[in-house]
This record gives C-alpha cells, structure tokens and sequence, in this order.
C-alpha cells in the first residue's frame, strides 16, 4: 500500500480553498492546506475592509453548513432586501424585491476578512486539516496514483488529488500548461466604502451608465459599499479626487439617494478581465474558484460561482471510494457538472457589460427597452432572482 501525505492537497487557502477544505471535513478524507500568505485575522475593531461580498443564498447555506457562517459577526453582516436598477435613459428602472420572489432577502452583503477569518478559525479547530502556511509550491507532478507536491523549503508532499484553488494568477494552472482565454475588459473595479447620510433600508442600487456601471450595496448600518466598473480614463479621474471631491462625486453620480456620503475606507482599484479555460481537471488535478473561472464584478458572482465549486466537489468526493478520488473520469463527472453555470454567468456578465458599453444609438435603446420590460414580468423576474440567488 501506497503511502500518502494527505488524500488531498489543496493549493490555496483564500475564500473557496478554505472552504473546500472545511466542506471536506465530514468526509474520512485527510486534507493539507498550501497556503503563501497568511490571511490577517485581526484589525482595529471600528475599521472595514474594502473588498465587499454579495454571498448568494446557496452559498449561505453551505457556509452554515461548514460552520463558517455562525463564527462571524452578525452585526456586521447586511441583508439586500430589495435591488433598483437604472438604465441610461432618463426614468428606466428595473427593480427586483426579496418580497415579491417570496424570499426573506436577495443576499447577504459581507467583508471578505470577516468571512476569511471565520474560515480560518474552522480551520484551526479541525484535527483533520493541516496547514502550511507561508508555505508556496515550486514543482507539481503527477503519476498513476498520485500526485507530488515539492515545497520551495524541500519538502516533498504526495497526495492523491491536488486542488488548485489558487487565485485568478494560478500557479497550478501554470504547472498544467492550461492557457486561460483571458478577455481584458480594459476596465477597472473601483472600490471604496461610504457612511451615508439616507438609511439604505436593505436598497442596492446599480446604474448601467453610457461608460460605466455604478453599484453602490448596502452594508450593516448607516453604511455602503461602492463598486464602479469603469475604463482607464474614469479610474485615473476617481483616483486622483481627494476623499471629499470623491464623496461629492459619487453622491451626486447616484442622485444624492443615500445624502451626503462620508468616505470610511481609501479608494481602490482593480483590473477586471474575464477568464475562460477550455479544462479545468486533468488526472489527479482539479482547478476551482477565481484558478478555473473569472467573471466581471457587475453580477458580484464571482466568490458565489467559487463556492458552487465547492458544493459540487465536496458532494462528488464525499461518495467516491477513496482510492479513486482523483481518477480523471470522476474528475470530469465535476468539469461538466459545473460548466453550464460557469459558461451562464460568464455569457450573461459578458453580455451586459458590452451590451452597455457600446455607443450604438439603436443598442441603447434596445438595452432600456429591454431593462423597462423585464420590470414589467414579475414571471421572468422572479426566475431571474431565483437564478441569481442559487448560483
Ligand atoms: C473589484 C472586484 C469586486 C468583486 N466583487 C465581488 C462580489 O461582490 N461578489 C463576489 O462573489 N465576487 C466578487 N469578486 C470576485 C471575488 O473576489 C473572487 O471571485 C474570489 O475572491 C475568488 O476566491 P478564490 O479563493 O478562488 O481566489 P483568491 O481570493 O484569489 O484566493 C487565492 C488564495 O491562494 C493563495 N495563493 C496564490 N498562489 C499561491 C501559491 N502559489 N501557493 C500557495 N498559495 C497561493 C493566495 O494567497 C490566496 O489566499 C470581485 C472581484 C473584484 C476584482
């Protein structure tokens, strides 16, 4: 017999890596974790962090399942209740409510730390998981049984299935020579959070505008999250305004529908592209998260399509012998069951995002037309929530 270092390496320990990680753990399965950098587990308390999350419902309940859900803070924690979106035309507003769909909210809006931290301390608490961290990879083979892991200090770590679940940057992918078919937006995410003067009452707002898309989300208290997807010339024009000019900015970019905003956390930005990989599993290695698929931020599916990874492998190893778990009939079984959401997200972000960044008079008004009339089917809204909301 064989002997194995763990059943499964997995290669990353951000959001869906450590997720994975602590789904796992009501298998038999041995798992090690590979992560280079540890994640910050404390900060001053009155502070936020700027990456903001919309954790969709089937991502809620799997990380209530796993324990992550319960460890945060739930005062920190934001239901949407309720979406209005504007289109480019005076008065065209498509507006989805958590009501209507029969649900209690659309979302959750969170802090990537807070969710990070509560993963991390799971991880900390469960015998069955090793961690290495720092702790990066430098070579990655594979044979008929297993798969090697060498560890830039030397170490030698075999397992049965590696995991790359290493960020949009994967090194995993890398080893596999698997090109992405990257498509650059020339766009940037531009972030930052506000104190609002208006109470949000559970309201996201997203405006398609003729150069940019505006998200502004709401977080727990008097508070927002601002995503604006925008071109070169827009990011060097937010980043250059000092923190009052960039309140005014914004507010007045959202009507002034939340009053007078006060800037909590510095702007920043982040290059958006779209990811699309022609495989995401070969014999003994499995890709998930932002390593097997990105998607423009206009949706804030991209952590949610991670953790539908997770759900799906997780389910698939918990009921495979486990000699078999890297077999890569098995791991396509995985690849095709998540493709038809994947490729769905992607074409429909894909879609918006050129459908309103075009100049084409007739686009722009088919686009509000479109945008008017889906307001007026509460059917086909009440799929596309559905949709949205079980990513
Ligand atoms: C502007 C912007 C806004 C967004 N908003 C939303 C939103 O509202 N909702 C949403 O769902 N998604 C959103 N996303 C997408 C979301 O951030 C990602 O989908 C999510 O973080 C992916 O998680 P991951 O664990 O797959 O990858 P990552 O978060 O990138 O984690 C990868 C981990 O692997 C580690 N690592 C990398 N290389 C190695 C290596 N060689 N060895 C060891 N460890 C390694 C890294 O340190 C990291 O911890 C947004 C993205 C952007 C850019």
């Amino acid at each position: 017999m064989e002997n194995f270092d763990a059943d499964v390496i997995i290669v990353g320990g951000g959001l869906v890596g450590s997720a994975l990680a602590l789904a796992l753990k009501e298998t038999s399965l041995s798992i090690l974790l590979i992560e280079g950098r540890q994640p910050a587990l404390e900060w001053p308390k009155d502070s936020w962090d700027q990456r903001i999350y919309a954790i969709s419902r089937a991502s809620r309940k799997m990380l209530q399942r796993i324990g992550a859900w319960q460890r945060m803070d739930a005062s920190r924690l934001q239901a949407t209740s309720a979406m209005k979106i504007f289109g480019d035309t005076y008065g065209t507003v498509l507006q989805f409510d958590a009501l209507e769909a029969g649900v209690d909210e659309l979302a959750f809006m969170l802090e990537n730390r807070e969710l990070q931290k509560a993963l991390w301390q799971g991880l900390k608490d469960c015998s069955q998981i090793n961690i290495f961290s720092p702790a990066s990879p430098v070579k990655l083979t594979t044979d008929q049984t297993g798969a090697t892991l060498l560890l830039a200090d030397g170490q030698q770590l075999r397992a049965r299935l590696v995991v790359g679940a290493d960020g949009a940057n994967s090194w995993v992918r890398n080893q596999l020579a698997i090109e992405p078919q990257v498509m650059p937006y020339q766009q940037f995410g531009v972030v930052a959070n506000f104190e609002i003067e208006t109470p949000h009452l559970g309201v996201a707002h997203q405006w398609f505008m003729s150069d940019s898309i505006l998200a502004w989300l709401p977080l727990a208290g008097n508070r927002m999250s601002m995503v604006w997807s925008c071109n070169e010339e827009k990011r060097a024009e937010l980043m250059a305004l000092s923190p009052d000019e960039l309140c005014e900015y914004v507010a007045a970019a959202g009507g002034a529908r939340l009053g007078r905003l006060q800037l909590m956390t510095a702007a920043a930005a982040f290059p958006l592209r779209l990811n699309h990989l022609p495989e995401t599993v070969r014999d003994k290695v499995v890709l998930i998260g932002d390593a097997a698929h990105t998607v423009h931020p206009l949706a804030g599916q991209g952590v949610n399509l991670g953790f539908g990874d997770v759900i799906e492998l997780a389910a698939l190893l918990a009921n495979t012998p486990v000699h078999q778990i890297g077999d890569y009939l098995l791991l396509r079984r995985y690849e095709r069951a998540r493709r038809e959401a994947v490729y769905t997200m992607q074409g429909v972000c894909h879609g918006l995002q050129k459908l309103f960044n075009n100049t084409n008079p007739l686009l722009k008004t088919l686009r509000n037309l479109g945008l008017g009339a889906t307001h007026q089917l509460p059917w086909l809204k009440r799929q596309l929530i559905r949709h949205a909301m079980d990513a």
